[in-house]
Formats: structure tokens, C-alpha cells, sequence
């Protein structure tokens, strides 16, 4: 039995030779040789014996909102995590599947009465990139509410906690492992107050950042904690800097957006540029946090 035909039975969506830009926020990325939407974590485990076991090569996604990814496509597998969304309520712990959408999850705590995610309210994406990336916003990271993930690890699954996965500003360590599911540790309180909380912090970032805009988010990591990479990029000038259809955001410099018909090329050389002209000025070497696969 042909591949595509046996990741079928096995209880995924498949979808030949989809284009990623369908499936990244920025809107840009080639064919891959398939992309598998598994529809439950079993369907996702029975996936992934089928993948290893033909010897294929595979990559994770969750929602696409930190890729950039080559318009030359990929001669891989993408599984696209967006179905496994499961969640239950014990006490003040908050179980997820990895593919819910972050947001989401946000409302879900909230109506439960739980606290402590409200900062990271309107971060897109899912629960497993935002582990994965460690994201974060006005001062609160995903590290801070974790109290397991578990992981699969070639046919292995086990829980982790923050600690052992070495989170820290947008980094851990879990490489190719997959994020199946998570438990975050909140607080009682009560929702009305969540909910002033949550459209609080959303509309900072309403103000702030390029919503409706077609972006990958941040593109740079901050160099060191008292290092604004926006405005740093704003000082040069390049506010609004624009190479092919890739562009740097007249709202908010830090993000790179697609402004029309932006290729992945033209991202690269604007990247290339920008830090440069950082690195001549300001004698800093940035690292991207958008995760560019080619
Ligand atoms: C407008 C805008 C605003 C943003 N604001 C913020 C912000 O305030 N703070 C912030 O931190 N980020 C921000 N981001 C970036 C992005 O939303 C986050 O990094 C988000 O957590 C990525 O989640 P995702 O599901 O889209 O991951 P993807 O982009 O799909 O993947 C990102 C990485 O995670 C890996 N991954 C995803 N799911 C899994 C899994 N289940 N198991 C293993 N690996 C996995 C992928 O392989 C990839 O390496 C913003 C982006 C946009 C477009």
C-alpha cells in the first residue's frame, strides 16, 4: 500500500502537494509532499509509526504563525496539529491537547474562573508552538504556567516539566520531540475579572501590533532583556523598509510583513539587511525567532 493511501486509513486528513503559504500566517511556502491533519491523538500516533516506519521525513506545525518557509517547497510530510484539540478542567489545572488554538484557551480559562494566562491573550498560534517557541507577552511566559508537558519521543511518551525542557526566552530544548498535550497551573478567580484583564491586554496589542496585517510575528529576538529590536530597527530608519513584496511593519518594526505578493526570498534579504545594519550600529547580532524551514 502506497503511503498517502495507508496515512489515510489510518484515520488523518491528507492533503498531496499542499501549498504552506495556505497554511502560515505570512502566506508564504511551497509543496510539501503532503499535509496530514491527524483528526485525535491516536490518529496522530498511528501517523507517525507510518512515517518512521517507511523511513519518511516529517516536520510538526501547529497553527504557522512563527514559519517562514521556502516557496521552493519541501520534500517532506507536514503534520499540521490543528485537530487535536481536546481539554478538561481538574481544579485549578487547565489540560490541553497541543493543537488548540492559544486563544482559545484563553476563553476557556477564563469561563472556567481560572487566572493566570491573560497576558498571552491574542498571541495566535497554538498551545503546542507557544510551548514550543516559549512564547510570551507583557512579562508572562509560558514557562510560568506550565506544570507538565508530555512529549513523544520516537515511539516514547512521558511528561516533562518547565524546568527539565530549559525554557527560557523564547528557547527550550525539545528539538524534534512532539508536544502531545500540557497542563497549566492557574488561580480561582472570578471571570468578569479575567475578561477585563484579557480585552485589556489585547487592546495594547491592538494598538500596538500589525493584526490585521499578513505577518509571522516577531522577527527577531531581543538580544539581551533591554534590547528593543523594533525600536532599534525604527532608529535606522528602515520603518516601513520594503524588499520585493516583504516589508518591515509601518505599526510596529519588529515584525515583518507581507505586504503584497511577498516571496521567501525577499524575506531572507531583508532579514540580511537588517541585521547588518544592526550588528554596524548597535554591534549586536540578532538571531531570528520566526522558525524558517527550507
Ligand atoms: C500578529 C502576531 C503576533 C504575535 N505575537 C506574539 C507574542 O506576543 N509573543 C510571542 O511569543 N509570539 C508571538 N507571535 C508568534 C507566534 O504566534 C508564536 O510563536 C506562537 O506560539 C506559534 O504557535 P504556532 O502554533 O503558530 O506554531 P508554528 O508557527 O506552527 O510552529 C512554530 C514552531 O513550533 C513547533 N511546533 C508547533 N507545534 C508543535 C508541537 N505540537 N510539537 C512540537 N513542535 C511544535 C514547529 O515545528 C515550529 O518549529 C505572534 C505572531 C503573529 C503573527
Amino acid at each position: 500500500m502506497k503511503i498517502l493511501e495507508k496515512l489515510y486509513l489510518s484515520g488523518s486528513e491528507v492533503i498531496p502537494g499542499e501549498k504552506m503559504s495556505k497554511h502560515t500566517s505570512i502566506e508564504v511556502g511551497g509543496k510539501v509532499k503532503a499535509l496530514v491533519i491527524p483528526n485525535s491523538s491516536n490518529s496522530l500516533l498511528r501517523a507517525l509509526d507510518i512515517l518512521k516506519s517507511s523511513g519518511e521525513d516529517f516536520r510538526i506545525m501547529g497553527l504557522g504563525t512563527n514559519l517562514l518557509v521556502s516557496d521552493d517547497g519541501l520534500d517532506v510530510f507536514v503534520l499540521k496539529m490543528e485537530r487535536l484539540s481536546a481539554f478538561e478542567v481538574c481544579g485549578d489545572l487547565l489540560v490541553a491537547e497541543s493543537g488548540i488554538a492559544l486563544k482559545r484557551l484563553c476563553e476557556i480559562a477564563a469561563s472556567f474562573g481560572l487566572s493566570g494566562m491573560e497576558e498571552l491573550y491574542g498571541i495566535p498560534g497554538s498551545l503546542g508552538g507557544a510551548i514550543y517557541m516559549n512564547a510570551g507577552a507583557y512579562g508572562k511566559e509560558m514557562k510560568d504556567i506550565l506544570e507538565w508537558v508530555e512529549l513523544y519521543d520516537d515511539g516514547k511518551i512521558e511528561k516533562f516539566s518547565p524546568r527539565d525542557l530549559e525554557m527560557s526566552y523564547r528557547k527550550t530544548n525539545i528539538g524534534n520531540r512532539i508536544i502531545l498535550r500540557a497542563a497549566l497551573k492557574l488561580e480561582k478567580n472570578s471571570s468578569e475579572k479575567i475578561y477585563k484583564r484579557m480585552r485589556e491586554y489585547l487592546k495594547r496589542r491592538l494598538e500596538k501590533q500589525p493584526i490585521f496585517e499578513r505577518s509571522a510575528g516577531s522577527l527577531f529576538k531581543r538580544p539581551k532583556p533591554d534590547f528593543y529590536v523594533g525600536s532599534a530597527i525604527e532608529k535606522l530608519g528602515l520603518k516601513g523598509f520594503s524588499i520585493g513584496g516583504m516589508k518591515i511593519s509601518e505599526k510596529h518594526a519588529g515584525f515583518l510583513v507581507n505586504a503584497g505578493d511577498g516571496k521567501f526570498e525577499d524575506a531572507l534579504k531583508l532579514i540580511e539587511v537588517v541585521r547588518k545594519k544592526i550588528y554596524e550600529s548597535f554591534g549586536e547580532n540578532l538571531e531570528t525567532e520566526v522558525r524558517i524551514w527550507r
